[in-house]
């Protein structure tokens, strides 16, 4: 594509995530209109002009991180009020209610909010599991964000405890095409839109078939929540007298185009199913930790990895992880497994960097574009500022960046080679004006709809 050039010179490491999964050690980039162009020694493209030059001395560049499984809507405008000792059911309810009750303009704003937050410490792209309830409204955020974005529209056609809207199947089947049809492959390409049954508790076979032959028509994917907590499981067992995982391949609704969201209660015949049919996933650590969902004594990431599943990460909505930031993440999945198993073999730091880029990117079915550093590639990229004390002394970059750094440093962020966060600051937003205005409509939707917890200690 034509286009201003860009060229980010001189990076001190760029952890391109290859095929051979180089770093180059004082290299630089050039990007041509949304493209990677040329990557290399910084000497060997000394004579490369471009319209602007970035000078990246002393930062390290990684390809955009991938988030496959993030409420991006709701969480913002009320972040923080439930007490961690909730029950995950009363949490859900009571998010679910919050969610309901949001307008048009509330959930733009804390949507606006919540990717300006991803940005800002380097996820570029995120999957929106289909519960924003606008599309329309918060295409505005994702256009003027810049965000490269997977969404949909979640639906299920049997009663829930979550109160989610039930819908008969011919309706609930339209709502998912439509959505394709509509959405997929806008805003120069940064949509994808794919069909999001919510659960497969949730919806009759019927329904959970015609999503994955919509992905298949379209040439598009499905994801679905995949807990494997024990209702789950007890309901899969009674209805269809086997486990959900098998229960689904059995219905013919896993495949590369199939994600599953979260993964953790799964048993090793699960996993055989999935690495048989190419099923992919996304765990998302922050969430499951926090939620106590039991990823350190039941998770099974090695398990997968070894049969080559490709597992992303995600962290669920900024309400129930609290953490939606990609670094620590990543920090969280190399760590917990070693101490689960109790061996420093588990999930190295280069594993955690490969789920949040390029298996990130190929758990959404973008990694032809993204996930990398290459020619030919989308320029979704990271710059870290590394004159900090955490990244310091640095000779193994990618142990810095996994074990030692957190979003603070990054200082530069690109999408589809437009700049969207310049030192340290978001290009597309008033951020700090944006934060009063979620901070007020926050407060409205608390007393619109009465829902308060006791905090435990007294503001005073
Ligand atoms: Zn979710």
């Amino acid at each position: 594509m034509a286009g201003s050039t860009v060229k980010i010179e001189g990076a001190k490491f760029i952890l391109t995530v290859d095929q051979g999964r180089r770093i180059i050690q004082d290299g630089s980039i050039l990007i041509e209109g949304r493209d990677i162009t040329q990557v290399g020694k910084a000497s060997e493209m000394a004579g490369v002009a471009a319209d602007r030059v970035i000078d990246a001395s002393e930062m390290v560049v990684t390809p955009g991180f991938c988030n496959g499984h993030m409420h991006i809507s709701y969480a913002h405008a009320t972040r923080g009020i439930f007490p961690d000792s909730l029950d995950p059911g009363d949490y859900l309810t009571n998010v679910f209610a919050l969610q309901s009750a949001m307008t048009e303009e509330e959930e733009y704003l804390t949507s606006l909010l919540g990717i300006t937050e991803l940005l800002k410490y380097g996820t570029t792209c995120f999957l929106d599991p289909g519960s924003t309830k606008f599309l329309d409204t918060c295409m505005k955020a994702y256009e003027e964000s810049g965000c490269r974005i997977v969404l949909g529209k979640q639906v299920v056609d049997q009663d829930n405890p979550l109160n989610l809207p039930v819908y008969p199947l011919n309706e609930a089947v339209s709502i998912m095409e439509d959505t394709v049809k509509s959405y997929n492959g806008m805003l120069d390409g940064r949509i994808s839109a794919w069909t999001m049954p919510f659960a497969s508790e949730y919806c009759n076979t019927d329904l959970l078939v015609a999503a994955k032959d919509i992905a298949d028509r379209y040439n598009t994917s499905m994801t679905l929540h995949q807990s494997n907590a024990r209702f789950a499981i007890d309901f899969h067992q009674q209805k269809y007298g086997k486990r959900p995982i098998k229960y689904l391949e059995d219905i013919g609704v896993l495949g590369p185009n199939v994600l599953l969201a979260h993964v953790i209660g799964v048993d090793p015949s699960e996993v055989d199913s999935m690495a048989r049919t190419g099923t992919r996933a996304v765990m998302c650590p922050t969430a499951a930790l926090k939620m106590g969902q039991g990823i350190t004594s039941k998770g099974m990431l090695p398990e997968m990895l070894e049969q080559n599943i490709c597992v992303g990460l995600g962290t669920d909505a900024g309400n129930n992880s609290s953490l939606i930031e990609a670094m620590r993440s990543m920090y969280l999945i190399t760590v917990i497994f070693k101490d689960a198993r109790q061996s420093t073999s588990m999930i190295p730091a280069e594993t955690a960097l490969e789920m949040a880029t390029i298996q990130g990117a190929t758990a959404l079915g973008l990694d032809s574009q993204i996930g990398s550093i290459e020619v030919g590639k989308k320029a979704d990229l990271v710059l870290f500022d590394t004159k900090r004390p955490e990244w310091r002394t640095m000779f193994n970059p990618v142990n810095n960046l996994v074990y030692n750094a957190d979003g603070r440093s990054v200082h530069t962020v690109l999408v589809d080679g437009n700049v969207v966060v310049e030192d340290h600051k978001p290009t597309f937003v008033d951020e700090w004006e944006l934060i009063q205005k979620v901070q007020e409509l926050g407060a409205g939707m608390l007393q619109r709809t009465g829902i308060s917890f006791p905090q435990r200690w007294p503001i005073v």
